[in-house]
């Protein structure tokens, strides 16, 4: 089979064909004929070194003998059964594996096959949760989520999120049940003189003021990434800022919803990103690290005290679909969990997310267009800025993100773009989410093509 060609934007001028309906219908991707460990290989025969592993997807690199032998496995006993009447092994172990990484504090997982149907069913969920309460609270309707926050592409989940040209269009079809308060974004939104005590202090009380805006009584959920990953660019939140939120969540009866699909399984240096934010969510969505993109699956973990309340109510969760707990991605996830904890690959993340850390920060610290370098293990973000000093950001109409994205492919390396595209977005930034199981020479080979791809790129520009 022949697949459709990139159109290089340079080079081609005609529209290229494909009959496949893409997301961007002018500019088809990649034309990808395989992918082994850390790399893919394109039909043109270019190697790419996948940095970010899609986004933030790949974990285990890519053609994992072990997983793949799990999936033919599941495929030879039980291709597929209904999830909602029957039950395969690998569903249940997977279940365990999940609930042991929480080390019990969540009691239970939902596996369905994105990470947009885990946030439906964790918006679901909490409005339940809250109808079927000894004494019930049937006027919690409205959640409560952040500015610059992705949460998936359905309707209800981009209804909660803070991605303007993602909503644009749909703008009049969300359900009128959610507002947004500001991201905790040390680098653009901390005042000068501000201590990080006081920052938490000021986003504690705009969160206060917005429960008491809606009414309390009113308000599900506070909804958030530990971690922000596409819309700012792996931005992790300043110590004791989700401590604060919890307890605004806790003062009014709320539940705390944290959205690790990207952020999660591991990415952060630990299991669950919350593992370092000193909270336990009510309800989390996990995702891409969960199968490490061997098959579509994604799901949530509920904390017990969400789960006995629907026990002792109507006893059913009233959601599901055809391909929930799918039992060949069940066996993919089965797998990958179990590689990730045998291997220890947890630990290698949070210390060459160290090692990456400081190798970024030494080689491109002082560049006078990298404005921050942040992140947590092996998820980091950095943004572009026009001036050091006042952070000014580029002109969008640059695209420097995504002339720092084809630099990149030209040259044999994957970065994750991202521009002014969530609301009130300031700048570029490109994301570097390698795989678990990276080196040291890889986090050299990486940051070496970073500087180079870089200093290209603005050369153009300047
Ligand atoms: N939540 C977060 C934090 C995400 O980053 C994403 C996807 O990028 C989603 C939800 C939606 O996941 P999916 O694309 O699997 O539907």
């Amino acid at each position: 089979m022949t697949l459709p060609v990139y159109r290089d934007p340079n080079t081609i001028k005609e529209p290229a064909t494909s009959s496949v309906f893409h997301h961007d219908l002018l500019t088809p991707p990649f034309a990808t004929t395989s992918s082994a460990g850390h790399y893919l290989t394109l039909q043109n025969g270019r190697k790419i070194y996948d940095s970010t592993g899609g986004a933030a997807v790949a974990c285990l690199g890519h053609g994992n003998e072990r997983v793949k032998k799990a999936m033919i496995e599941q495929i030879d006993s039980a291709a597929y059964v209904h999830s909602l009447v029957y039950a395969v092994p690998a569903t249940e172990e997977l279940a365990k594996e999940l609930i042991l990484g929480t080390e019990g504090k969540m009691s239970h997982a939902y596996l369905v096959c994105s990470g947009s149907e885990a946030t439906e069913a964790a918006l679901k969920l909490a409005r339940q949760y809250f109808l079927e309460l000894p004494t019930p609270q049937p006027a919690r309707v409205h959640y409560i989520s952040r500015h610059q926050s992705y949460h998936g592409i359905t309707l209800g989940a981009l209804g909660v999120s803070g991605h303007a040209s993602r909503r644009g269009p749909f703008e009049p079809m969300f359900a009128q049940n959610s507002s947004r308060v500001s991201p905790c974004y040390a680098y653009r939104d901390m005042k000068d003189g501000e201590t990080t005590e006081q920052y938490v202090v000021r986003l504690a009380k705009e969160l206060d003021d917005e429960f008491v805006r809606v009414g309390p009584e009113k308000v599900c959920a506070f909804i958030a990434e530990p971690i922000v990953g596409a819309t700012l660019g792996c931005v992790p939140a300043v110590e004791g800022y989700f401590k604060a939120m919890q307890e605004i969540c806790h003062k009014y009866g709320a539940l705390l919803i944290l959205d690790e699909v990207m952020s999660g399984m591991g990415r952060s240096g630990t299991l669950h990103a919350w593992q370092q934010e000193g909270v336990v969510p009510d309800i989390q969505m996990i995702g891409k690290g969960l199968g490490g993109g061997y098959a579509p699956i994604a799901g949530l973990l509920i904390n017990p005290r969400v789960v006995d309340v629907l026990r002792n109510g109507s006893g059913t969760f009233i959601h599901g679909h055809t391909y929930q707990a799918h039992p060949v991605s069940c066996a993919a996830a089965l797998e990958v969990q179990r590689i990730v904890r045998e291997q220890s690959l947890v630990s290698n993340v949070a210390r060459m997310g160290k090692y990456l850390s400081n190798l970024l920060k030494s080689k491109l610290g002082d560049h006078p267009y990298v404005g921050d370098i942040r992140g947590k293990g092996l998820f980091w973000g950095l943004e572009f800025v026009e001036n050091k000093t006042t952070k000014e950001p580029f002109d969008p109409k640059l695209g420097v993100s995504m002339r720092v994205f084809q630099k990149g492919m030209d040259t044999g390396m994957s970065f994750y773009p991202g521009n002014g595209t969530a609301d009130g977005v300031k700048g570029d930034h490109v994301l570097i989410a390698p795989m678990y199981d990276v080196t040291e020479e890889d986090c050299d080979f990486i940051v070496g093509k970073v500087l180079g791809v870089i200093e290209a790129v603005f050369e153009e520009i300047d």
